[in-house]
């Protein structure tokens, strides 16, 4: 505003009978905020509208004020649809956490568990179901048919989903598919494969893979239809959900039964109690839960775990390796930096700077493997697959801490991870970038208190203390492609969650004023709230503001 609009506007004011018109916006704003419009949005458009009538010698009524405010008001952005009471993801948080470890880390091709992982596990699970078809049923079949709906198809190219739903239909899993396989669907899309369906054999191919609404009334943000067809008559069809994390659900899904915890928590709180109450870790916890939940002996708990380990290593290691000018595929030709951070890092002169280079270099090396679309770990996702194996690769093989140590860590991030996943969520296309990153960075400084042996109390702030640094991070990926600004994301997710670790083993313990539980419902709450452009859609933020050319 000039001085001479100033000016005008604070003499109409004051014929306008306002005592100190500086003191009081009541005259200029209307006062009630009508159910259902932002706030600060309206007051500033009712002040605006207030003003002007001022200025232009109108006095104007409050109602007038509002229906004038109300009126100006922008087009919100298209709401995205509540999450259907009835998925499991969501009537989850009431029970105590049954997740088990291999649920939750899934190794997987990049770039994203919910838009890879999820949708090549949906088409392998329907393509078994398809196989079961009675015979006359199959000898009908003439083609089997994917439809992506939601997220999955507003951003699924740049994820390169279609290759993944494609991969799963002709019978590969995520943990064992070349990632070569992928890249050759990405390098000659026209070819097609034979599916065994009984006696038949139909062929498919990337046409088969139909991107479908961005918008509707979906239980989920990440829905897709596989359907096997006769023509134009469907044989058999199923609607299913990418809950995220590589997880997945179905219409009419109900979770396996499993056999209950030795210690059943359902928040932090009572899973602390649980470990200082029988004086034992947070981990050790987790340990006897995963046994008796899962009916496993100790060996094949921690031979899971190691296998995750030694996944988690040599991603890292093979992002290193990669050519210092190797450029990720898609349209922002977005080079490689891991190996020249860490090159350079160790020049540093001080070890401190040294430490955070390495560091911010393994969560890159990782993450940019996630996006070439080779094999990752989902910790908790495929977007924030760096965060994880570089601290892994860190305690292991730079600090040599004992194997494990590191085990036990696990362990202890796994109980961050299935609190977020009880009661908030792990899927970007519900909660931004706070349930990928934030999630990761907190595990991975609950992996590493618990590393350095720290006390439950001490486990618990350290991954308090990343996660709440991490609230309200929108999820905005350039091209819909997960590298700008996920790659370096995860190399501030791993500082982070050492930074995190830092303090909470450095401050007075009891004194840190906020618990895991408070911060996790404020993650679930910050995700309701957020603006459904800032949750993996591409159209808002970075996504925006970044020009490719
Ligand atoms: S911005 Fe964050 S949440 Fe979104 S794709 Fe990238 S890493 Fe995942």
């Amino acid at each position: 505003m000039n001085k001479a609009l100033d000016r005008s506007l604070i003499k109409r004011l004051l014929e306008a009978d306002c005592e100190d018109p500086l003191a009081s916006t009541d005259q200029l704003t209307s006062q009630e905020i009508p159910p259902g419009v932002d706030r600060r949005t309206f007051l500033m458009r009712s002040a605006v509208g207030g003003a002007a009538a001022v200025m232009v010698g109108h006095s104007i009524s409050a109602q007038e004020r509002t229906a004038k405010a109300l009126a100006t008001l922008p087009q919100a952005s298209s709401p995205k649809p509540p999450l259907a009471a009835d998925l499991n993801v969501v009537k989850k948080g009431q029970g105590p956490v049954l997740t088990t470890a291999d649920e939750f880390y899934k190794v997987g091709p990049g770039p994203s568990s919910s838009h890879t992982i999820g949708p090549m596990r949906i088409t392998y699970d329907f393509y078994q179901r398809a196989t079961k078809l009675p015979a006359d049923k199959l000898a009908r079949a003439t083609k089997l048919q994917v439809n992506l709906f939601g997220s999955l198809s507003a951003t699924g190219k740049g994820h390169g989903t279609e290759r993944a739903a494609l991969a799963g239909l002709v019978g590969n899993e995520p943990a064992t598919v070349d990632p070569k396989f992928l890249d050759s669907l990405r390098d000659k899309p026209d070819q097609t494969f034979p599916v065994k369906l009984g006696d038949k054999s139909i062929n498919v191919s990337l046409k088969d893979v139909i991107y479908d609404a961005t918008k509707g009334d979906f239980k989920h943000p990440n829905t897709m239809t596989v359907k096997v067809l006769a023509g134009d008559e469907v044989l058999l069809e199923q609607e299913y959900y990418s809950v995220g994390g590589g997880f997945i659900e179905w219409k009419g899904y109900t979770p396996p039964k499993k056999n209950p915890p030795k210690y059943p928590f359902r928040l932090m709180k009572e899973l602390r109690a649980h470990a200082d109450n029988n004086k034992i870790s947070i981990a050790k916890v987790m340990l006897a839960n995963e046994m008796s939940i899962a009916g496993r002996t100790e060996a094949e708990v921690y031979a899971f775990i190691d296998k995750i380990i030694n996944a988690m290593v040599a991603t890292v290691k093979s992002g290193l390796s990669m050519p210092e000018d190797d450029v990720l595929p898609g349209p922002i030709k977005l080079h490689s930096k891991a190996a020249t951070v860490y090159k350079r890092a160790m020049d540093d002169k001080y070890a401190s700077d040294k430490g955070i280079g390495a560091l911010s270099a393994f969560a890159l090396a990782a993450s940019e493997e996630n996006g070439r679309g080779h094999l990752v770990i989902t910790a908790p996702t495929g977007g924030s697959a760096g965060v994880m194996p570089a601290l892994v690769y860190g305690l292991l093989e730079i600090r040599k801490l004992d194997r494990q140590k590191v085990r036990e860590g696990m362990l202890a991030a796994l109980a961050i991870g299935y609190l977020c996943k009880h009661h908030a969520t792990l899927s970007a296309a519900e909660g931004g970038c706070q349930a990928e990153i934030g999630v990761a960075s907190s595990m991975a400084a609950a992996l590493t208190a618990t590393a350095y042996d720290a006390e439950s109390r001490v486990v618990e702030n350290a991954a308090e203390s990343a996660l709440e640094h991490h609230l309200g991070m929108t999820c905005d990926p350039v091209a819909g492609y997960v590298q700008v600004p996920c790659i370096e994301r995860c190399a501030f997710g791993a500082v982070k969650a050492w930074t995190a670790y830092a303090i909470a083993s450095n401050e007075i313990a009891s004194r840190h004023r906020v618990d895991f539980d408070a911060t996790v419902m404020a993650l679930a709450e910050t995700a309701k709230d957020m603006n459904s452009k800032y949750k993996e859609t591409s159209e808002a933020g970075l996504a925006l503001s970044v020009t490719l050319c």
